[in-house]
């Protein structure tokens, strides 16, 4: 989605106010609202997302903070996420939804990404990337307000168009101090690190990503701001930005140089998959919490696939 940031960026307009949205929204919590021209503008949180910004060591709303702080709902939620087949994590979700006072709504049970059946467009057998896996990624939190918080990556075989993998860590802020402990969340090195692990399984170098992979982002504050911003937070820690990271394929403008559209966010090519709800939410899924996100973008990346976009590289850092 859009983030404001270099290209000032704006995402299409609200449907309305949403469940949980007001008193505390904005604020540091989210990204591109808060900076930019859109400074103060409520970003729709969702009240049953957990809080990413306590998970990630500090949140300025301490007990008042419409998220949820619970500790175990959020460690549900991201192992239902990495398993959506597994059964015992779903029940164990909705328990801990229980337990942590929310309602539980089908909707954060994530689900294996699909192609999708609706939508606009001619469906074709093979698809026009020239990558064989696309990992869509989704960053939150923001270098300017401490460093991001949760990483998440959606891995998409191209040809197959379908998904093999999923990556999903929370970040410790990098700004946080040392005696405060983040059991969900780690230093964004170690996530680093965790994330060429994770690739190499599947054969993907960060390094070298050639024609192997690209990165798919919907907007491009993740690779052009957030991601170069958290490294030079690291300071000499960090070693070069690897070369993945230099160019990735924004998924706003794919779709819009494929369909002649102009969508300005997630939502808008949710809206014509149909995979919203009567209040303008993601059917599935809670919007800014990443690892729903990614599943949201990846459902639109299927569905470019499906009707032959042309998925290639739209943005390089200089
Ligand atoms: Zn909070």
């Amino acid at each position: 989605m859009d983030r404001g940031g270099a290209a000032m960026e704006e995402e299409e307009p609200e449907p309305g106010p949403l469940p949980g949205e007001g008193k505390l929204g904005g604020g540091d919590r989210g990204k591109g609202k808060s900076k930019g021209h859109r400074e103060g503008a409520p970003l729709d949180l969702d009240p049953l997302s957990p809080c990413g910004y306590f998970l990630a060591g500090h949140c300025k709303y301490g007990e008042a903070c419409s998220l949820s702080h619970d500790l175990e709902y959020a460690r549900a939620l991201r192992a239902q996420w990495l398993s959506p087949g597994d059964k015992a994590a779903r029940r164990e979700l909705k328990t801990r939804a229980g337990s942590a006072g929310l309602p539980f709504e089908p909707r954060i049970l994530a689900k294996e990404v699909v192609p999708s059946k609706g939508g606009t467009g001619s469906l074709f057998e093979e698809s026009e990337c020239p990558f064989r896996f696309l990992a869509v990624l989704d960053l939150e939190g923001q270098p300017q307000f401490g460093g991001i918080t949760e990483f998440p990556v959606l891995l998409l075989e191209t040809q197959a168009m379908r998904e093999v993998a999923r990556f999903q860590r929370w970040v410790r802020l990098a700004t946080v101090e040392a005696a405060v402990t983040t059991p969900l969340a780690c230093g964004f090195l170690e996530v680093l690190s965790e994330l060429r692990a994770f690739l190499l399984e599947h054969g993907l170098d960060l390094d070298s990503p050639g024609r192997d992979f690209a990165f798919v982002t919907c907007g491009d504050w993740d690779l052009r701001s957030a991601l170069p911003g958290e490294m030079e937070l690291m300071g000499p820690a960090a070693a070069v930005l690897p070369l993945a990271f230099r160019s990735w394929i924004n998924i706003k403008e794919a779709w819009n140089a494929h369909f002649g559209s102009r969508i300005r966010g997630m939502r808008g090519a949710l809206a014509q998959l149909r995979l919203l709800d009567a209040q303008g939410r993601p059917r599935q899924g809670c919007h800014h919490l990443g690892m729903h996100d990614v599943d949201n973008i990846g459902r639109i990346v299927l569905h470019l696939l499906q009707v032959g976009a042309d998925l290639d590289v739209t943005a390089k850092l200089p």
